[in-house]
């Protein structure tokens, strides 16, 4: 794409103002501007009520067909970003939903709450730490009672924050990624496996680090590359009962752990635009592959990872 194409692309910034939906056929290089968001970082994780431009959670733009009719999900990380929008296309699906986030993006989770009860579904918002040994543990044990039963867990919640340099990445944010990213999911997994039936499906959200690290971001990376391992290793164990287990390799997606830290504000003008498409995602192009993984007709696909990065290379 030439840099006047990617001009002319990029004259509306918001992606939320769109007045399509993933069913309407369209050139992927022009469903969504090219963005060129500003280096600057926002506060704490980031909350997307904040972010510039705007992302497109699927508010307008998600259009379901009934494909979870009658599903309860749990997603972590679902008050913004890859989480909200997926919380989003499961309720247009059919499903109940409970997302779970820090207590400081409470506004977010709320904004998206509205959106799933404008749709006539059922969620519920609970705020807590994923590092919190006991708090994964109940985290289950009030989304079974919220939803009278659980089938889908999407492990989505997650920390990137990118470094200069290899030795900036102290004990403290080493600890803290590998706890959120992937120790996380190993509780959560444990406790939700008593509830979930045949059918039911997990799902983890991994990366294109995971193949492909920045070295900016080696701790972020190398919790990626684990998780898609234990995605695998996972799927062999619950096959035999019934449940899928599968993963998401976002690429570029504008989302708030960008501006937030995950990425170098130095960076974030030219977020994106290096992917074969010639721009960043929007969370809600990667709800149907959740979608996908989540409903009854992905019965054969089990310890896959779904890549949804706008072309970029993987093995
Ligand atoms: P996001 O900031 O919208 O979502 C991440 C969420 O993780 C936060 O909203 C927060 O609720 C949750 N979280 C973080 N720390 C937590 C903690 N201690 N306790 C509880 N919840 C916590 O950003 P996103 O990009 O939508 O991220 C979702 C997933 O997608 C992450 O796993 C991320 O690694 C992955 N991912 C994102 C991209 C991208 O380009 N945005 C690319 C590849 C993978
Ligand atoms: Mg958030």
């Amino acid at each position: 794409m030439s840099s006047q194409d990617k001009k002319q692309n990029g004259a509306t910034q918001n992606a939320d103002q769109t007045t399509t939906d993933q069913l309407v056929f369209q050139d992927p290089t022009k469903r969504y501007p090219v963005i060129s968001p500003p280096a600057k970082a926002l506060p704490g994780t980031g909350l997307d009520s904040e972010m510039t431009p705007k992302a497109d959670l699927g508010e307008k733009s998600y259009r379901g067909t009934g494909r979870l009719e009658g599903r309860k999900a749990l997603i972590t990380g679902g008050d913004s970003g890859i989480g909200a929008a997926t919380a989003i296309a499961f309720s247009r699906e059919g499903a109940d939903v409970v997302i779970t986030y820090l207590p400081e993006e409470e506004s977010d989770a709320q904004e998206v709450a509205e959106v799933i009860r404008a749709d006539g579904r059922t969620v519920e918002t609970i705020a807590g730490d994923l590092r919190d040994k006991a708090f994964a543990k109940s985290l289950v044990e009030q989304a079974v009672k919220a939803l009278g039963g659980l089938d889908i867990l999407v492990n989505n919640g997650g920390k990137q924050v990118a470094t200069e340099s290899f030795d900036d990445i102290d004990d403290e944010q080493l600890e803290a990624t590998y706890d959120i990213n992937i120790l996380a999911m190993f509780r959560l997994v444990r406790a939700a496996l008593p509830h979930l039936k045949p059918g039911s499906t997990i799902i983890n959200t991994t990366s294109i680090q995971a193949y492909s690290p920045s070295p900016t971001l080696i701790d972020y990376a190398s919790t990626k590359a684990a998780i898609n391992n234990f995605t695998k290793g996972l799927s062999e164990a619950l096959a035999e009962k019934g449940i899928r287990v599968n993963a998401v390799a976002p690429g570029p997606i504008w989302t708030p752990l960008q501006p937030s830290g995950g990425q170098l504000p130095e960076a974030l003008p030219e977020f994106g635009q290096s992917t074969a498409l010639g721009r960043a995602g929007q969370p809600t192009e990667l709800a149907p592959a959740y979608v996908f993984l989540a409903s009854p007709e992905s019965s054969y696909v089990v310890g896959e990872t779904l890549n949804v990065n706008g072309g970029m290379p993987t093995p």
